[in-house]
């Protein structure tokens, strides 16, 4: 579904990612894997027309969106989840969770803001709350949810971990697993947490200093103990 074909991204002089190949396969969890600054980041931003990749194809469903905006993106079906949990503090649950259905793609499945709340129970009870009161899990939980209200096919998660408590990165990646199986979305989640991460994927791609050097399925890679004590830190 989503096809990178030797893409490289600069800041300046900086190459952030080297001729990049990746494949992420329709109603799958392709995990992004690599220590910092390896260029997971700019892989998203890249993929989601934040940043203009200087070469190579990046093709959604067969269309080339190498040079589409991300207002396209959305309307295309692909919402992106950046990292450092992108709500609007002073507007509260509710109303940041509305501003999810602007924009929304006419491909993905559509929810409602019910929909999200079954999911994330939390979201529910806190609707009237400020943004700013709730803790770390709880805005992942509603830039998560937000996304999924612009209905897309495909979900690009940018270290949702990063910062919570092991039980709530359990719970997170749970409700991430169970929307794929439920409702076939496709997700690249790009993690530093290796672990969690190909504990839900199925697929795995690791990346050093802007190069592809492995991928592999989920299984696979967990059970390369080399890679893992070289890329994965663990
Ligand atoms: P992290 O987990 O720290 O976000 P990452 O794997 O996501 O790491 P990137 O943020 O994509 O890595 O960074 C890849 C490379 O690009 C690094 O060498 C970084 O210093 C460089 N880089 C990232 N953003 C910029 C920028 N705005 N200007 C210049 N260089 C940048």
């Amino acid at each position: 579904m989503l096809e990178l074909v030797g893409v490289t991204s600069r800041y300046g002089p900086v190459t952030a990612l080297h001729d990049v190949d990746l494949v992420a396969e329709a109603g799958r969890i392709t995990a992004v894997l690599g220590a910092n600054g390896a260029g997971k980041t700019t892989l998203l931003r890249t993929i989601s027309g934040l940043h203009r990749a200087d070469k190579g194809t990046i093709r959604f469903d067969g269309r080339d969106i190498t040079r589409l905006s991300t207002d396209a993106m959305t309307r295309a079906g692909m919402s992106h989840v950046p990292e450092g949990r992108g709500v609007i503090t002073e507007l509260t649950v509710r109303e940041n969770l509305r501003l999810g259905q602007l924009g929304r793609s006419r491909s993905g499945t559509a929810m409602s803001i019910d929909d999200v709340v079954d999911l994330f129970p939390v979201l529910g009870d806190r609707s009237a709350a400020l943004a700013h009161t709730l803790s770390g899990g709880e805005r992942q939980m509603l830039v998560i949810g937000r996304a999924l209200l612009a209905t897309p096919r495909m979900l690009l998660l940018d270290e949702p971990s990063l910062g919570l408590a092991p039980r709530i990165v359990t719970q997170i990646f749970g409700i991430v697993r169970q929307l794929v199986e439920s409702q076939g979305l496709t997700v690249l989640l790009v993690e530093q947490n290796a672990r969690s991460a190909l504990s839900i994927a199925d697929v795995g791609v690791v990346l050093n200093l802007g190069r592809v050097v492995a991928q592999d399925s989920a299984a696979v890679l967990s059970a390369d103990e080399g890679l893992r004590h070289a890329y994965l830190g663990y």
